[in-house]
């Protein structure tokens, strides 16, 4: 005789095929699915691509009564709809880009059962006619059988997307208090920091949710960081006419239609996406990029959630991301399709200038956070950033632990993992630096590393002079390395923990208690040099 599990298994797997078509799940996916249909509250984790819908819409039609799932996008939804509908399964949405004739037509089928899933922005969900309305008759015939949010990082400020509608989503709970059978709620995210998690739990008043994380590694994708260089548009070229449909992603709106209209010019099809194009030349763009009329998009983040392509064989970062999590959801845009595809992340140090000098600029938070508080919190986003394009380590080890995630093994898909980083000992520069700063110290001053900088290389500033800075030891013992290269003694110094950061209204330098150590020779520094910048000589001499 079978037992209860073996046949359970075997009937979602028919269930599976018959709807879907597919003849295995994938890792995670029947967990989730046999707990959905057990009833509880759920919060399922699971990377881009990874087949978080099916985990909703197996269990939506095995379980009587309508489900109704919350969608930040109406994108998204008629994305889901149709695909939906391709498979012959009845779903359909509600939203403000319906008649008021066919939005009554969808109720009255609703109400008459015909469809199984139903699609709704969260504004309606909790609307007081809304809910008063369809809702509570819904809930009673033909009952809900449960709730899905999708994307439910959008509950909390920690997240990317923030969006205060979902936080009320919670309130919910009291509407359904008097429906007999208790109506779960399926939380359903690709982002999975502890902290996002937790306001999850809290704002959808999830109870004894089971908590399902799936693995976030990506093993079709490989990652490399290049250097960005005077090379760099000539390696995005490269990489297009390699082919295979890709994602160039830039921070402004400027630069989007720079590298668009480079790469038109040199006969790459191509179409632009930022905020700053109308919604009409958005959307045909974005559909000319899903049917492969466009090859390459260039674009802002506002381009990419929710958008279902598959084959998307490489996404180049022309900027710097401007968190680990973006990072890593624009980069797992690539090879949904489990193919192998490339990330590509182009860093040069001007990214940091640029970065730091936005945040500085912002003058209203994006969250609900305090401005201050929330620039503090993109300069240590900014910072993790920084430490993932500079380290020499496994890039998918630190994607991973990002998420809170162990990944051991040497990945053999990513620059580090496949090409050795050659480190230099800079232990001299590094205690040059040092007791720069100690000097300082001994004067009671305290300076940013431009300064310290500044007095290592022998500037001739009249700052320097004002403060009579040109006397120090070290003044002029650091002409033979570049800013460059101070730049990135000094971030590696402050990664390693041998030298501090702190504020004296903008930040300054600081001996930490682990200095001490170089300062004597106990300890020596291991440096992955910055990439030699092409001076105006050397570029000339190519020619
Ligand atoms: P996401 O988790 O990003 O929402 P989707 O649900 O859109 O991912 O699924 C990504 C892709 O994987 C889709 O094309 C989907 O049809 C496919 N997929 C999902 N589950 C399976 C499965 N068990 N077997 C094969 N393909 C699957
Ligand atoms: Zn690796």
């Amino acid at each position: 005789m079978m037992g209860h599990d073996k046949a359970q298994a075997l009937d979602l797997r028919e269930a599976l095929k018959r709807w879907f078509g597919f003849d295995h799940f994938r890792p995670g996916q029947e967990a989730v699915v046999r707990d959905a249909l057990a009833g509880r509250d759920l919060l399922a984790i699971m990377p881009t691509g990874g087949g978080k819908s099916l985990c909703f819409q197996l269990p939506a039609l095995l379980k009587p009564g309508l489900m109704i799932v919350v969608s930040p996008l109406i994108a998204l939804m008629q994305d889901q709809v149709r695909l939906l509908g391709e498979m012959g399964i009845a779903a359909t949405f509600l939203n403000s880009s319906l008649s008021a004739a066919e939005a009554s037509a969808r109720s009255a089928a609703l109400l008459r059962g015909e469809y199984r899933l139903l699609y709704l922005a969260p504004e309606r969900l909790l609307l007081p006619e809304f809910r008063d309305g369809l809702l509570a008759r819904l809930a009673q015939d033909p009952g809900i059988s449960a709730i899905t949010v999708d994307e439910a990082h959008c509950v909390s400020e920690w997240g990317h997307d923030f969006r205060p509608e979902y936080r009320q989503l919670g309130s919910l709970r009291e509407q359904f208090a008097d429906v007999p059978a208790r109506i779960p709620f399926w939380a359903f995210t690709a982002t999975a920091t502890a902290r996002v998690r937790g306001d999850i739990v809290a704002q959808l008043r999830l109870q004894d949710a089971s908590v399902h994380i799936a693995s976030f590694n990506r093993p079709n994708l490989y990652y490399a960081v290049r250097p960005k260089t005077q090379q760099t548009y000539a390696q995005l070229l490269a990489l297009a006419r390699e082919g295979g449909a890709g994602i160039v992603y830039c921070l402004s709106r400027k630069r989007v239609d720079e590298i668009a209209a480079k790469l038109a010019a040199d006969d790459v099809r191509v179409a632009p996406y930022h905020a700053g194009l109308d919604a009409d030349t958005r959307r045909d763009n974005q559909e000319r990029f899903i049917r492969d009329d466009a090859q390459v998009i260039v674009a802002t983040v506002a381009f990419g959630m929710g958008i279902n392509k598959p084959d998307v064989r490489w996404v180049a970062h022309y900027d710097l991301p401007r968190t680990m999590e973006g990072y890593y959801q624009e980069a797992g845009r690539a090879g949904r399709d489990g193919e192998a595809s490339r990330c590509i992340l182009f860093f040069g140090l001007g990214d940091i200038r640029t970065a730091e000098f936005l945040i500085g600029q912002k003058t209203h938070p994006e969250t609900n956070l305090p401005l201050e508080q929330e620039q503090r919190l993109a300069r240590q986003q900014l910072r993790q950033v920084v430490d993932y394009a500079e380290s020499g380590e496994c890039r998918r080890a630190i994607q991973l632990r990002y998420f809170g995630e162990v990944f051991e093994d040497n990945c053999g898909a990513c620059d580090n993992c496949l090409e050795t980083k050659v480190t230099e000992d800079w232990t001299l520069e590094a205690q040059q630096l040092l007791s720069c700063v100690a000097r300082l110290a001994q004067r009671g001053e305290r300076f940013g590393s431009a300064h310290v900088i500044d007095i290592l290389r022998g500037s001739e500033a009249q700052k320097l002079i004002d403060r009579g800075h040109q006397q120090l030891s070290t003044y002029g013992i650091g002409k033979a390395r570049s800013l460059d290269e101070w730049r990135t003694l000094v971030r590696t110094l402050l990664h390693q923990g041998l030298l501090d950061e702190t504020s004296d209204g903008y930040p300054v330098l600081k001996l930490a208690a682990a200095s001490r150590e170089v300062l004597k020779g106990e300890r020596s520094v291991l440096v992955v040099p910055p990439p030699k910048r092409e001076t105006a000589a050397m570029r000339k001499a190519k020619k």
